[in-house]
């Protein structure tokens, strides 16, 4: 499996910065790694970071979408306007997504359907809530967002599954290397079951909760972990470059 690091900006970044940052990770990530990368920003920033990327490593992502694929849906985005400004990928069920704003189930069900179909690369995210894992939930919240949202009419080949424990989400408790190691199988054992073993061996699945450069290489050694999806370490060209690296060298395509 080809490794996969994604920044996730969230509602950070203006475009002066956007492009500050771009400038800076053309700099520190010179050539094209082994890697696939991604950098997701703000809607308002897609289009000047697609024109900054140009010719770089980098593939452009989006944050979220909705699945109609136009209409009166004041404050929304379409698959098909992703796709005209260069996007590549789009996130859909980030924790703050379900946890903020609500998005249930069966409503990131459509968005993953409605995005594959337009020919976008879904990045969906999965994760229990830190007292899900105190009571011993954890594989049980993986399952049911697995389920929810898996099926015949969705491309396993097609998407990426992004681990992200919320209780490691912008706080710093980065999971062990172990529970990552631990969670990553039990997602590619469930999506075994739904679809085969060798699609499921196939399937990229990030980890994402804390990851910095200085975590980054133990976590990216996991047999199961094939990259990351990055919050606040994505919004600095030399944390995001060093995860970048540590990737590289943990994978051993140094
Ligand atoms: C995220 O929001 O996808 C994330 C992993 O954030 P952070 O790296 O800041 O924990």
């Amino acid at each position: 499996r080809r490794p996969f690091v994604a920044g996730n900006w969230k509602m950070n970044m203006t475009r002066a910065q956007a492009a500050e940052l771009i400038a800076g990770l053309r700099q520190r990530v010179a050539g094209k790694p082994p890697i696939d990368l991604a950098v997701c920003p703000s809607f308002v920033c897609l289009v000047s970071v697609a024109e900054a990327i140009k010719g770089s490593a980098f593939k452009l992502g989006a944050q979220n979408m909705h699945f109609e694929a136009n209409g009166a849906f004041t404050g929304e985005i379409s698959a098909e306007m992703l796709l005209d400004v260069g996007c590549k990928y789009v996130i859909i069920g980030h924790s703050e997504r379900r946890h903020v704003f609500g998005e249930p189930g069966e409503l990131l069900a459509k968005k993953v359907r409605t995005a594959q179909k337009a020919g976008l690369h879904v990045i969906y995210c999965v994760g229990e809530k830190l007292d899900e894992r105190e009571r011993g939930q954890t594989e049980a919240v993986l399952e049911r967002q697995i389920n929810e949202v898996f099926g015949p009419d969705v491309a396993l080949g097609e998407l990426t599954v992004a681990y992200e424990p919320v209780w490691a989400i912008g706080t710093g408790h980065v999971a062990t290397p172990a529970q990552a190691q631990e969670a990553h199988r039990f997602i590619r054992s469930r999506l075994a079951s739904v679809y085969n073993e060798g699609l499921a061996s196939a399937l990229r699945i990030q980890y994402g909760g804390s990851v910095k450069a200085s975590n980054a290489k133990e976590l990216m050694s996991q047999p199961d972990v094939d990259g990351a999806l990055v919050g606040g370490a994505a919004l600095k060209a030399d944390d995001f470059a060093g995860i970048i690296e540590a990737t590289v060298a943990a994978k051993g395509l140094a």
